[in-house]
C-alpha cells in the first residue's frame, strides 16, 4: 500500500499547477460569480489536454486514469474553484457515459466539439414527480418508424440552458427494467427550454420539455434494461462531484489558514488562539480522511468504472467534508469571509448544493447500509 501519489502523478500535477497559475488565476473570483459558463476556460484546457482525460485515444481522448482527472479537478479547483466544473463536464459527467457506452456514429457525432471545449452535453434525469426515486420517472419513448417521440420533462439539470445535448433517461416500457436513454440534439424541434432559473451557488436551469420530439434510431444510447449500467457510468460522475466538493473545502481551508497567519485581534494572531487551532485540526482530519476514501474508489476503478459501494462512502464524505470545511473556514475569517471579497463564500454555497446533486447523501447512506447488511431494503410502501 502507497500513499504517495507516483512521480508521474506528481509531474502531471504540477504541469496542472502551472497551466492554472498561468491561464486561471487571474478573474477566479469574476467566474465564480458569473452565471455564464465559462468557454474561454474550456477552450485553454481542451488545448491543455485536459478534457477527455479519461477517453480513449481512439475517440479524441487522452487515454489516461480517472485518479488523472481527480487529480486535474484537484488541482484546477485549488487555483480557480469555478474553472474544476469545466474538467467535470470534459471529464466525469455524461461525456464518461457517452465515451463509455457510445456508438461509433454517436460519438463521431458529439465528442469532438466536447472535447474541443465548445459544447457541453447535460445529464437529464430528475423530473417534476421523480428525484431521489429515479426510477419512477415518466419521460417516455414510443416508437415512430425508424425512431423515437419523446415526450416528458427534466428538471434542475446542470447545464441545461446551453447544453447542444442532452443525455436523457427515458421510458421504453414499465419498470426499471423499461428505463434507457437516448441522445436528444439541443437544437431538436419540440425540445423546448424553459425560464432560466438559478440555484443558490449562481449556476443556472431551465426546465427541458420533450414535445413529441424525434429522436432517430441512432440516437438511442442505452435500450430498455440499460439502467443498471447507465448508473455505473454514473458513479463517475459522482466521483467528480466527491472531488469538487473536497477541493473546494480545501481552497476554503487553504485561504483560512492564510488569514489566520495576517489577522490580529486582541494583539495576537488568530492562529494563536487555541479555540481556532482546534477548529483547523478537525478540519485537516475530516480533509485527509475524505481524501483517502476518494483516492481509494478512483485508483481501484482505474481506467474502468468505480465500485458503487466505495463510490457512496466517498461521494458521502467528501460532501460533507468539503460543506463543512468550508462553512468553518467561513468562521474563521470572519465578515471577511462572509463577503463576495473573497470566494470563501462561494465555496460554502457550492458545496451546500452537492449534497443533494448526483445522489443525496441520504440516498447514498442507503445504498451503504445495503452493503453493511448484505440485503436491499425497499424504500417504497
Ligand atoms: C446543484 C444541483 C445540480 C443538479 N444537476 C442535475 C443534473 O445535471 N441532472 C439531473 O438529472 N438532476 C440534477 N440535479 C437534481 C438532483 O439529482 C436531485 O435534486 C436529487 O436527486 C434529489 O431529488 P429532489 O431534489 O427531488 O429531492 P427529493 O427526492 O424530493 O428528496 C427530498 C429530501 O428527502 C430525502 N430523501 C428522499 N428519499 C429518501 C429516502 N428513501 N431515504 C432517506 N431520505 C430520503 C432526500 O435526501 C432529500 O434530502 C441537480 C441538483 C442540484 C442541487
Amino acid at each position: 500500500m502507497d500513499f504517495d501519489l507516483t512521480a508521474e502523478q506528481q509531474q502531471f500535477r504540477d504541469s496542472v499547477l502551472g497551466f492554472s497559475k498561468k491561464h486561471l488565476a487571474a478573474g477566479a473570483r469574476a467566474r465564480a460569480h458569473d452565471p455564464a459558463y465559462p468557454w474561454e476556460v474550456a477552450k485553454l484546457m481542451a488545448k491543455q489536454g485536459l478534457l477527455g482525460i479519461t477517453l480513449r485515444e481512439a475517440d479524441g481522448g487522452q487515454g489516461g486514469t480517472l485518479m488523472d482527472a481527480v487529480i486535474a479537478i484537484e488541482t484546477v479547483a485549488s487555483v480557480c474553484p469555478r474553472s474544476a466544473d469545466v474538467v467535470q463536464a470534459g471529464n466525469f459527467g455524461p461525456i464518461r457515459v457517452l465515451g463509455e457506452y457510445g456508438s461509433d456514429f454517436q460519438k463521431k457525432k458529439f465528442l469532438a466539439r466536447l472535447l474541443n471545449g465548445e459544447a457541453v452535453i447535460s445529464v437529464g434525469m430528475t423530473e417534476p414527480d421523480a428525484g431521489s426515486a429515479v426510477t419512477d420517472l415518466k419521460t417516455s419513448a414510443t416508437p415512430d418508424g425508424e425512431g423515437w417521440r419523446i415526450n416528458g420533462s427534466k428538471v434542475f439539470t446542470t447545464h441545461s440552458a446551453y447544453a447542444e445535448v442532452i443525455l436523457a433517461y427515458v421510458r421504453f416500457g414499465p419498470g426499471v427494467g423499461g428505463i434507457g436513454s437516448v441522445l436528444i440534439d439541443g437544437k431538436s424541434s419540440g425540445l423546448k427550454r424553459g425560464q432560466p432559473s438559478r440555484f443558490m451557488s449562481g449556476e443556472e436551469w431551465a426546465e427541458l420539455h420533450f414535445d413529441n420530439v424525434h429522436v432517430p434510431k441512432e440516437m438511442v444510447l442505452l435500450g430498455e434494461g440499460g439502467f443498471k449500467k447507465q448508473i455505473a457510468g454514473f458513479n463517475v460522475e459522482r466521483l467528480g462531484n466527491a472531488s469538487r466538493s473536497l477541493a473546494l473545502g480545501r481552497y476554503a481551508f487553504e485561504r483560512a489558514r492564510e488569514w489566520a497567519l495576517e489577522r490580529r485581534q486582541f494583539g495576537k494572531l488568530l492562529a494563536e488562539f487555541q479555540g481556532l487551532q482546534w477548529k483547523f485540526a478537525d478540519m485537516k482530519m475530516q480533509l485527509d480522511a475524505a481524501q483517502l476514501l476518494l483516492y481509494r474508489a478512483a485508483t481501484n476503478a482505474d481506467r474502468g468504472l468505480p465500485s458503487p459501494e466505495e463510490t457512496a462512502i466517498a461521494k458521502a464524505y467528501c460532501n460533507r467534508a468539503g460543506f463543512d470545511v468550508a462553512n468553518e473556514a467561513l468562521q474563521v475569517m470572519g465578515a471577511m469571509g462572509y463577503s463576495q471579497e473573497e470566494l470563501v463564500e462561494y465555496c460554502v454555497r457550492r458545496c451546500r448544493g452537492w449534497m443533494i446533486a448526483g445522489g443525496s447523501i441520504e440516498i447514498l447512506k442507503n445504498r451503504i447500509a445495503e452493503g453493511v447488511f448484505g440485503r436491499s431494503f425497499s424504500q417504497r410502501g
